[in-house]
């Protein structure tokens, strides 16, 4: 292994990647459950998840298990056929949710182009092609495609690009008159994700989601939830809508999806999803066998008892040491989010420096995540042990230390 990996180093990054990302100064070659090592063997506990995606933690057996058998069986047919895996895992999606109709793309932002075009188009067909109106959300996040970059909040990430997508309006998040303001029969979707993730960990509340369903169903626009990072059991629930008892239209899902292996999905109802027909949308790799493969048995692991139970037991203890750190450095104004999607704010006097503190925690040993500049996000395996979850938050505990005392 050492060998393997004495010509590459962190400064390589520099000299052959484009600089749309500044990552940490050491390099993760080894992961086991919730721990990973580095270039130098130095060890640390995983709270980042790859982002909210690897939710049965790194080489969990059942998921390697999956993937060498598949590896061994067929890797891909691109979809002028189809194949087993893809065809299973859409069963399982639809038994466990209100979805009627699946279909598999590569991520997040694929999952949710397709929702959006599919928004658009059925609107177009059964309506009007003047209904195309998108409420979308400030904050909100949604990819990295012009059209999903565009639906999301966040003008920093989509502003430079040449014109945007039009009719996609913005309004704030948990508010329901300012959506009842832009609201209209030209409104095709309105798109939410039920717990914001990168704009900050913010869940909506019930009302919010329940208004917006209302809203929706009196003017015929369809409930888009993006559930990219708050589904697949990070909530405590299979899906964070069903938390809400609020049912959407279409339902899209990536990251722990696959349990760090890519693939997304889109899920809705076999009336929307007939809007559709052969030819109407497509992705080369979207269903490939060895992604539905390894999705499949990350599906099997997580919708379970044993499992979603496990993210509100593990997320109190979180917040047990996130509440005994702040009552020793008075740090955060707020402790949210759920299940095991955690925001903790910085008190004022520590705004913007997030990433401070997302640096000094991996020196520490500790993989964190900020949503933001102002908040640290913790998304950690579903199954973390808790012995890993009191180890981590010591490292982070020391972390913070180092921080406030400069
Ligand atoms: C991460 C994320 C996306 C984008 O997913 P990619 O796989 O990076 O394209 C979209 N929506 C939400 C809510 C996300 O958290």
């Amino acid at each position: 292994m050492a060998t393997e990996h004495t010509a590459i180093t962190r400064s390589t990054f520099d000299e052959v990647i484009l600089p749309i990302y500044a990552p940490a100064d050491f390099i993760p070659v080894k992961g086991k459950g919730s721990r990973v090592w580095d270039q130098q063997g130095k060890e640390y506990v995983d709270f980042a998840g790859g982002i909210a995606v690897t939710a049965l933690g790194h080489c969990h057996p059942a998921l390697v298990e999956a993937l060498k058998t598949q590896g061994e069986t067929l890797w891909h047919t691109s979809n002028v056929f189809t194949n087993e895996p893809a065809l299973r895992l859409a069963r399982k999606i639809i038994d466990a949710s209100f979805a009627e109709r699946v279909v598999f793309m590569n991520s997040g932002t694929e999952a949710n182009e397709t929702a959006f075009k599919l928004a658009r188009h059925y609107a177009c067909v059964r309506h009007s092609p003047f209904k195309s109106k998108i409420i979308a959300f400030h904050n909100a996040f949604h990819g990295r495609s012009l059209f999903t970059v565009s639906v999301g909040g966040q003008p920093k990430y989509s502003d430079g690009f040449g014109p945007k997508p039009a009719d996609i309006v913005h309004v704030p998040f948990n508010d329901l008159h300012a959506v009842k303001a832009v609201m209209d029969d030209h409104t095709c979707a309105v798109v939410v994700e039920p717990i914001q993730g990168e704009g900050g960990v913010t869940a909506a509340t019930p009302e919010f989601l329940q208004g917006l369903r209302a809203l929706c169903d009196e003017h015929q626009a369809l409930l888009v939830f993006d559930e990219v990072q708050s589904g697949m059991g990070r909530s405590g629930e299979l899906f964070a809508y069903m938390h809400y008892g609020v049912i959407p239209d279409i339902l899209t899902s990536a990251k722990a999806l696959g349990g760090g292996f890519p693939i997304s999905a889109m899920l809705t109802t076999q009336d929307i999803a007939s809007a559709f027909h052969a030819g109407s949308h497509g992705s080369t790799y979207g269903g490939n066998p060895l992604a539905c493969a390894v999705a499949g048995a990350a599906f099997d692991i997580i919708n379970t008892p044993e499992v979603l139970n496990g993210v509100n037991e593990k997320r109190a203890l979180f917040v047990k040491h996130l509440e005994k750190i702040n009552q020793q450095y008075d740090l955060f104004s707020d402790i949210r989010g759920m299940g095991l999607l955690i925001g903790a704010e910085l008190k004022p006097q520590y705004k913007g420096r997030a990433r401070d503190f997302l640096y000094a925690a991996a020196g520490e040993g500790v993989m964190v995540l900020n949503a933001g500049p102002d908040v640290m996000r913790f998304a950690p395996s579903l199954v973390v042990e808790d012995s890993d979850i009191d180890e981590g938050m010591a490292r982070f505990a020391k972390a913070a230390a180092s921080v406030i005392n400069g």
